[in-house]
């Protein structure tokens, strides 16, 4: 099967920013943009972008899930970084229309199709290196992707990174491409040398997140994760997973964890970890590796609480249990 994310809809939608307003928006072939070499985002990184999916129920209608969270985070994104705003009602529209037009392609489930809203600086100024981009360009690019665990779920091995970050302090939030270049380096490292499938990043002791995921620990009834400040991307899965760990009588705590706690606690057989995110949903850790020490998490085998929360969040998603939150909304 295609890696996820490598087959995409023939058809976009695309809007772009010129002479302070957007552009109408319309549906175009999605092989190619026009850009010029000297683009804002080629020199300076005046990127960002979303990741959302639309589910198919099995009455054949279809759905996107919590549209407006991505939304507000590439507002947010594009804000911190400068380029031009967004019109949110336009940026939704166009997640609509284009997933509309798409609508009998969308998979069955396990399957569904990922959504990938992308903001980018166009100006050919390569003299801006601290100035803001005055032209952007909006696209919506569609990818089906099937289950992403065809392998077979099984449990990460996630080195503990004290020393390194993900990415700039400052930028942290903001779901930006030179953050992922940031990551790279670290985690082709952490791979050769133990193995490692992801680099949970510490710095100072701090838990964070992974390259691309949120971080959550699961320790009997409780779920415990970082609190929301401006160091981590905040994810939409993981706030989902929150809400409905609570509404499943679990305790949410939401505080600093450290890579002590985190050890100390994971020795405990009744222990989960887990990363979370829209592409994956919910993956299990089931190693933690840290200054050339191994440990197991709890009996280093994916949990089931996991597995429930990960259900209960595909339910919702797939239409088999109540929408409780307003977490959908259908597109046709
Ligand atoms: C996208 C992303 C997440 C997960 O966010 P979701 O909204 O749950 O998909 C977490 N961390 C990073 C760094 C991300 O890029």
């Amino acid at each position: 099967m295609a890696a996820f994310g490598s087959v995409f809809m023939p058809k976009m939608a695309l809007a772009t920013f010129e002479n302070n307003q957007w552009s109408e928006a319309s549906i175009v072939g999605s092989d190619s943009i026009q850009l010029h070499p000297g683009a804002h985002v080629l020199h300076y990184s005046s990127t960002c972008f979303e990741g959302l999916k639309a589910f198919r129920h099995e009455d054949g209608s279809v759905h996107v899930f919590r549209m407006d969270q991505n939304i507000k985070r590439l507002a947010q994104s594009s804000r911190l970084l400068s380029l031009p705003t967004l019109d949110e009602e336009q940026v939704a529209k166009m997640i609509l229309d284009v997933v509309a037009e798409y609508g009998s392609d969308v998979p069955e489930p396990p399957g569904s199709m990922y959504i990938r809203p992308t903001h980018i600086g166009t100006e050919a100024a390569v003299g801006k290196a601290a100035a803001p981009t005055a032209t952007s360009m909006l696209y919506v690019l569609l990818s089906p992707v099937g289950d992403y665990f065809t392998g077979g779920a099984k449990a990460l091995r996630l080195l503990l990174d004290e020393t390194g970050m993900r990415c700039a302090p400052h930028m942290g939030m903001i779901k930006s491409g030179g953050n992922y270049a940031s990551a790279l380096g670290p985690m082709m490292k952490a791979k050769a040398e133990v193995q490692a499938d992801q680099i949970l990043f510490c710095p100072n002791g701090d838990v964070q997140e992974t390259g691309a995921a949120n971080f959550l620990l699961i320790d009997g009834n409780e779920i415990i994760t970082k609190g929301l400040d401006s160091s981590f991307l905040h994810g939409v899965t993981r706030s989902s997973i929150l809400t409905l760990a609570a509404d499943l009588g679990m305790t949410v705590t939401e505080r600093d964890l450290t890579v002590t706690e985190l050890l100390e606690r994971s020795a405990k057989p009744e222990v989960e970890a887990v990363l979370s995110g829209t592409a994956a949903v919910l993956t299990s850790v089931g190693t933690f590796i840290h200054n050339d020490k191994e440990y197991k998490v709890g009996t280093g085998e994916p949990g089931p609480t996991a597995q429930k929360l990960r259900q209960a969040l595909n339910d919702i998603q797939w239409g088999k249990a109540e929408d409780n939150h307003n977490w959908l909304t259908k597109v046709c």
